[in-house]
């Protein structure tokens, strides 16, 4: 057998045996390739040896010792260091005399490397039982280093497993259920408040303004206070609930068997006690609150989904915080706001799916000048492409895309596709001028304006063709900014023009405040002018101060001819309204309006003729 380098440097340790049998022995070795001979005189030698390899016993190779070693019993010494358990597993090779017996059976039967030789053995037969030892031993290391690996690896295994399966179920910040987990438990609520007719409470909880600390003080921080949260809502917890944290500032609480009143009850607990506690970080102290939704069982539509119940709650959430914050708010499907907010939900993704499907289409009606007859301009309209061809008018989608955001991204689609109309128009109608409608909102983000000058500059589209009617909203909270903006749109050439004058509660302050060119008369004022003195008493003064502000007038809402003498009469220069034309895809004239209407008979217009809006 060869043996390989690394087997013959193998420690070999020979022990108690005569000294003429030691040379013997060692020239042997010496001669085979063996090195690192060790040698004992008695038992307490050998342990002296091994220590140092009682960590790692790979260099340790074997002992030939002789059956009478002084300091203690030998076939014992044997057992107890060849045994594999005690990670040693130190082959032995006795060397016994004639006259002794075998070896007994207790260590024949072992299994442990223990092997005997008598002492008149042949050099051959003790080289081949060391070669074969030190094999045999080295295969054991090896197939123990192997089981020890699997053994770590199987339980390192085990703790990812414990692991995987925690994180499965629970938010790892706070500890608490996460989102899938608390669906699993209302889900089972669910079927027993089927079975049982059992009660159940959902509290989503919001904190408001969350993303502010986010922003401001970083991650670090925030997810302190998600936690001093988490402590605070678990103090005031009285009866048994399942909590969740489904989002990073959104937390749930599922009680079950609770009536409405007692879930109410936790949650005015809760937002009390989060409106109380200051969280303090550095030298700023943040004053936390939340707003919290309630969805409780039985809901007037059967609740199949745990979602269902959790989006009742996130509505009823959202109704918390648009009506101020740091209150509770409950879902009841009659609810007004409720109804609204399904609306909506239903609406949104139809309006993103028509600003990049192109299902928006403007309509153009005519704005007439009332001593002429003759077009002045047209009001653009939005509207949307329904289903089967129908039509969808503004009233529907407009104030949807106020509440959502979207309004901005419709204004700048109209701004855009009306001067496109106009630079597509041919030569002769290069006059047309058009009145655009924006929303209050078009002046609190900056892109209106470099929207609008790039698309001038690009269509080489005159910037006096182009009104912008604004309307007195909430929207336009903030007049200076508003008042700056139309000032610069104005000095681009466009005009201004205040929308439904007389609606709202504050349309002579915006008169005073912002810039504009045209006044329009909401059309509620004339729709009865012609019977309605009060009406007419009104138009009348609001005519008076528009004039005396320099301002030009347009009357809305124009459905009977009896009306215009009276407009007329009153000041009114301009009118729009179905008597002169619908909205439509195509620019139509004013000249279906019988002549005798108008003041001035001779002005009479063909089709397609158009004043400069001036
Ligand atoms: P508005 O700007 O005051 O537009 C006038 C509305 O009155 C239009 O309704 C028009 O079709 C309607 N109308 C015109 N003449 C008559 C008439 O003789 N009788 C009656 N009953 N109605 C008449 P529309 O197109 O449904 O628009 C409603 C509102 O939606 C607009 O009021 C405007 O505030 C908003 N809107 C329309 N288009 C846009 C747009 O492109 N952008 C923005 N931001 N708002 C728009
Ligand atoms: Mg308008
Ligand atoms: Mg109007």
């Amino acid at each position: 057998m060869m043996l390989s380098k690394s087997l013959q440097r193998k420690k070999i340790i020979i022990a108690g045996l005569d000294s003429k049998l030691v040379i013997a022995i060692e020239a042997m070795l010496l001669r085979k390739g063996f090195s690192n001979l060790s040698f004992a005189n008695e038992c307490a030698d050998i342990y002296r040896i091994i220590r140092p390899f009682a960590e790692n016993s790979v260099d340790l190779g074997l002992v030939i010792v002789d059956e009478f070693l002084p300091g203690g019993d030998v076939g014992h010494m044997c057992t107890s260091l060849s045994r594999e358990n005690n990670g040693i597993a130190l082959p032995f090779i006795i060397l016994k005399a004639e006259s002794s017996d075998q070896l007994n059976d207790s260590i024949q039967s072992s299994g442990d490397l223990i092997y005997d030789l008598y002492a008149s053995f042949r050099e051959a037969e003790l080289l081949i039982l060391v070669e074969l030892l030190l094999v045999l031993k080295n295969e054991r290391y090896l197939r123990n280093q192997q089981q020890e690996k699997l053994i770590s690896e199987l339980a390192t295994r085990k703790l990812l497993d414990a692991k995987l399966k925690y994180l499965i179920a629970h938010d790892e910040l706070t500890g608490l259920m996460n989102r899938a987990n608390l669906e699993q438990h209302i889900r089972l609520s669910l079927m027993r408040f089927k079975a049982l007719h059992q009660n159940g409470a959902l509290l989503l909880i919001d904190l408001d303004r969350f993303g502010l600390i986010n922003d401001l003080e970083g991650f670090d921080v925030a997810d302190r206070l998600i936690i001093e949260v988490v402590a605070l809502i678990r103090k005031t917890l009285t009866r048994d609930v399942f909590f969740a944290r489904i989002d990073s500032d959104e937390f749930c609480l599922y009680f079950e068997n609770v009536s409405l009143t007692q879930a109410k009850e936790s949650a005015e607990a809760i937002r009390k006690s989060l409106d109380e506690c200051r969280f303090t970080t550095g030298d700023v102290c943040y004053n936390i609150t939340a707003s919290i939704g309630i969805a409780a069982l039985p809901t007037q539509k059967v609740i199949v989904h745990p979602e269902e119940l959790i989006s009742k709650a996130h509505q009823a959430c959202y109704l918390a915080k648009q009506n101020g914050r740091n209150m509770v708010w409950i879902y009841n499907e009659d609810d007004k706001a409720i109804k609204e907010r399904h609306r909506d939900v239903f609406w949104v993704p139809l309006i993103r799916e028509a600003l990049v499907d192109k299902n928006f289409f403007l309509v153009f009606q005519p704005v007439i000048n009332l001593k002429s007859g003759i077009v002045s301009h047209y009001e653009v309209l939005i509207r949307m492409r329904g289903q089967a061809d129908s039509v969808i008018h503004p009233i529907e989608f407009i104030p949807v895309a106020e509440r959502m955001g979207l309004i901005h991204c419709i204004d700048i689609w109209v701004v855009e596709n009306a001067i496109d109309f106009l630079a597509a128009l041919p030569v002769e109608m290069s006059d047309v001028c058009l009145a655009i409608n924006l929303s209050g909102f078009a002046f609190q983000d900056g892109s209106l304006l470099p929207t609008l000058k790039r698309k001038l500059d690009l269509s080489w589209v005159n910037a006096d063709r182009i009104t912008f009617e604004i309307t007195e909203t909430a929207a336009v909270d903030n007049f200076d900014q508003t008042r700056q903006m139309i000032n610069k749109i104005r000095a681009l050439g466009c005009h201004f023009a205040l929308d439904d004058f007389g609606a709202g509660f504050c349309s002579f302050n915006y008169l005073k405040k912002f810039p504009v060119d045209y006044v329009k008369i909401d059309g509620q004022f004339i729709r009865n002018l012609v019977n309605d003195e009060t009406d007419q008493v009104l138009v009348k003064s609001m005519a008076d101060v528009a004039r005396k502000l320099g301002k030009k007038t347009v009357a809305e809402f124009i459905e009977v001819p009896q009306v215009i003498p009276i407009l007329v009469s009153l000041g009114i220069e301009y009118g729009q309204g179905y008597l002169f034309g619908k909205p439509c895809r195509e620019l139509i004239d004013g000249g279906r309006v019988p002549l005798a209407h108008f003041s001035n008979e001779s002005e009479t217009k063909s089709h397609f003729s158009y004043n400069r809006l001036d």
